[in-house]
């Protein structure tokens, strides 16, 4: 130990809060010669010590440590004076980190601290989409695999856990697509405290690959002819060509009113089960079906004079189409323009109207980042914005 004492700063200092159990007096701090440090804590008289003693490391912006990285007391001064020396070397050595020795402080490092932290920063500072695919995916499965893991605190994640995270979620029977989702979470968990230099190192992740799901289209062209094979009457026309554009299944297509027409968009609120009855619709989430400014225009043209309530296609009398009598048109107009495609299967929407409807989901969310609101919010605000010019 004493030849340690020359080359080490003399930060920080053993203390205790005890007083001799026999002659009720302060203990001693018995102090090298040379280099001042305390050394030794006892009675003189008495020939006791301490049960307990602390580190005094407020000269090192650690405060007063009363236990060890473990959280044990420390129940001799040996104990005590090896860690006084570790952060001494570190101190000297430009890294000492007071975080990574009181105890106090290392709790904020915590993963379950550290993940409440930065979901608190994420609820206040991105939508509300965005937020809870992040607080999902790390509450219900990253943190409890990080505790097998016995990783407890937030800057000793490595590479090595992130792969064993990764394994872990792939063989928990998670779908692939999954899997990278709760994996971007964590990602963006460790960019969170790599970013605030609480991580020294950013672990490396794998990268995920989710096959792309097929979606058919029915190009221009064919959709041209299939329109040419539908009977002119009633609203046959207008029906099919929506059909192409919104990518509406055909039970939600068939029950739209006048009032589903809100902001060059149709909104989904209802639609037919098999046996005709209405019903909310799929997952009873609210969606919003985009088709072109000139087909939207046309549709309004239509309803005029219709009330809110009213369907917007229908046929002889004023009836609203039934799932079948939509099917048949379809399947006769489609066999007629040679193309075997059934509706049944989803909605076969134009390659173009596909790509569009991606980049209006993908303005949607930026705008909703930007307005830091949800999808409501943001409808009321461009409502707002037009009421006043
Ligand atoms: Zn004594």
């Amino acid at each position: 130990m004493t030849t340690m004492y020359n080359s080490l700063c003399m930060k920080g200092c053993i203390r205790t809060l005890e007083k001799c159990p026999v002659c009720k007096k302060t203990f001693a701090l018995s102090r090298h010669p040379v280099s001042k440090d305390v050394i030794y804590i006892h009675c003189e008289i008495c020939q006791t010590h301490p049960k307990f003693v602390y580190i005094d490391a407020r000269d090192m912006g650690a405060g007063k440590i009363y236990t060890d990285q473990h959280g044990h007391k420390f129940d001799s001064f040996g104990v005590a004076h090896r860690q006084i020396e570790a952060m001494r070397r570190d101190h000297d050595e430009k890294k000492f980190d007071p975080s990574q020795w009181a105890p106090g402080m290392r709790k904020i490092y915590s993963i379950e601290e550290s993940c409440s932290q930065w979901i608190t920063f994420l609820k206040a500072t991105v939508s509300y989409s965005h937020f809870s695919h992040c607080k999902g995916p790390m509450d219900n499965h990253v943190k409890s695999i990080l505790a097998q893991l016995k990783v407890t605190d937030v800057r000793d994640l490595r590479t090595i856990h992130v792969d064993a995270v990764y394994v872990a979620l792939l063989s928990g029977g998670f779908e692939k697509k999954t899997v990278r989702n709760y994996m971007q979470a964590f990602h963006q968990y460790c960019q969170y405290w790599f970013d605030r230099d609480v991580l020294v190192k950013m672990p490396k992740f794998p990268e995920v690959t989710v096959p792309e799901k097929f979606k058919p289209w029915i190009p221009v062209e064919k959709q041209i002819l299939i329109l040419g094979q539908v009977p002119d009457d009633y609203d046959n026309r207008l029906l099919i060509e929506t059909f192409f554009q919104g990518g509406h299944r055909p039970s939600e297509l068939i029950a739209h009113r006048k009032k589903d027409l809100q902001e060059g968009e149709m909104v989904v609120h209802q639609s037919f089960d098999a046996k005709g009855c209405l019903k909310p619709p799929k997952a009873n989430r609210i969606k919003r079906r985009s088709v072109s400014l000139s087909l939207f225009s046309r549709l309004l043209k239509h309803c005029e004079g219709k009330s809110p309530e009213d369907f917007i296609f229908t046929r002889d009398g004023g009836r609203h189409y039934s799932y079948d009598a939509f099917y048949h048109l379809w399947t006769n107009a489609a066999e007629a323009a040679g193309v075997k495609i059934p509706p049944v299967a989803g909605a076969r929407r134009s390659k173009v109207s596909q790509v569009r409807e991606e980049l209006e989901k993908e303005l949607k969310e930026k705008l909703q980042d930007v307005l830091e609101h949800d999808s409501d919010a943001y409808k009321a605000y461009a409502r707002d914005r037009s009421e006043k010019i």
